[in-house]
């Protein structure tokens, strides 16, 4: 639920057209809740999810590093006071001269899993820290990551010593478990995977020293998700499992779940109609769609908490589309979303948990529409 804070902004400021606000004082609780649940572990925010300037400068104070897909996104982490030895370049897909201005500003640690990635680094950040990415299945998580990143992991071995081999230092291993994934025990199999490459490599004569355990920490939409505590007590229990008492130095990058329950977007309803006389099934057409910032409900997958001035009423189904002329820019329509029977034109509604994956979704002005603003309280 939106705290006091952000319904006071609304309130008061009025803000015109569908906007973001987050609330720093729930960013600032989420970072305390994950390095209480994962204290062994160092946490790299990942830029993406929300790289609001006032988000990026509380977490640098707080102490977070930062993982980070492009040199805007380094940056940015700069900008907000983290130095170069608190970022990582953790996109697997760089270009050449973009590793050689990361390794200009600072830094040392990047993302491979691919030989000729590998080679880039060697060529423009000589004795860089790499880690190579394993696939990982993706089952269990509601924003699955596919194969787009990570090798298999007896690929990773022979990318980790072909490094080495470059000169680079060969620093461990990486996964993504997939986003939003409500399966603590997501991590087990990645961890076995992990420990498998160090054991191999050892045997060569090549010692790994990080595991990166990615992001993956969800947020809480409409169903209930597991507590940190819990990913925290699975992810130890399989670390120990794997690794025994010679535990990697680790590594997390929660995104959706240091930010999504941080931010609410105010919208308004600017169409209810049906497409024939006897339709039991309205359509509600808002302010704000797919375009705007609400790009995680491609294929539905992403189902967020709305709340209206009509909740109590009595409700039917309806399906929830955006404003632009695209047919694409439809939220919810294989599964119609409930809402108030008495819910009309002008009705302004939140949009819960909206603070990961909507501003940097939004474009920028398809139609005219203009990006999503974002305010900060
Ligand atoms: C997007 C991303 C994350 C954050 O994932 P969440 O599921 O939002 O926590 C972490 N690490 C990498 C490499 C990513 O690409």
């Amino acid at each position: 639920m939106a705290t006091q804070r952000v319904m006071d902004f609304f309130a008061t400021r009025r803000p015109e057209g569908p906007c973001l606000v987050v609330d720093l004082d729930v960013v600032r609780d989420n970072y305390a809740t994950y390095r209480k649940a994962l204290p062994d572990s160092a946490i790299f925010y990942a830029v993406k999810a929300n790289p609001a300037p006032e988000i990026l400068r509380l977490l640098a104070d707080l102490g977070s590093s930062f993982d980070t897909a492009s040199v805007v996104e380094i940056e940015m982490a700069l900008d907000a006071g983290a130095s170069p030895d608190r970022i990582s370049y953790g996109n697997t897909i760089k270009k050449e001269r973009d590793i050689a201005r990361a390794y200009a500003l600072g830094v040392r640690l990047f993302a491979v899993d691919a030989f000729e990635e590998v080679e880039k680094i060697a060529r423009v950040a000589p004795g860089a820290r790499v880690f190579c990415r394993v696939l990982t299945s993706g089952a269990g998580a509601e924003w699955p990551l596919s194969r787009k990143f990570g090798c298999t992991p007896e690929m990773a071995i022979d990318v980790l010593q072909y490094a080495h081999s470059l000169g680079l230092v060969a620093a461990g291993v990486s996964f993504h478990v997939g986003s939003q994934m409500t399966d603590t025990n997501a991590w087990d199999a990645a961890l076995a995977d992990a420990s498998m490459v160090f054991r191999v490599l050892e045997a060569r004569g090549i010692q790994l020293t990080l595991v990166n355990m990615g992001g993956g920490f969800p947020t809480r939409y409409l169903k209930d998700i597991p507590a940190a505590e819990a990913y925290g007590a699975s992810i130890h229990s399989a670390l120990t499992r794997h690794f025994g008492n010679r535990l990697p130095r680790t590594i997390v990058e929660p995104g959706r779940g240091m930010v999504g329950n941080a931010g609410t977007i105010k919208a308004e309803v600017v169409l209810v109609s049906r497409k024939s006389a006897d339709d039991n099934v309205r359509w509600v057409y808002l302010d704000i769609g797919k375009f705007g910032g609400l790009a995680e409900t491609m294929d539905e997958a992403i189902r967020y908490p709305f709340v209206t001035p009509r909740d109590g009423d009595a409700t039917g189904p309806c399906v929830v589309a955006g404003p632009t002329c695209d047919s694409a820019d439809v939220l919810y329509e294989k599964k119609p979303y409930d809402l108030p029977l008495t819910l009309t034109v002008g009705d302004e509604i939140f949009i819960e948990a909206t603070g990961a994956y909507t501003t940097t979704y939004s474009a920028v002005a398809f139609n005219g529409f203009p990006p999503l603003k974002a305010y900060v309280v």
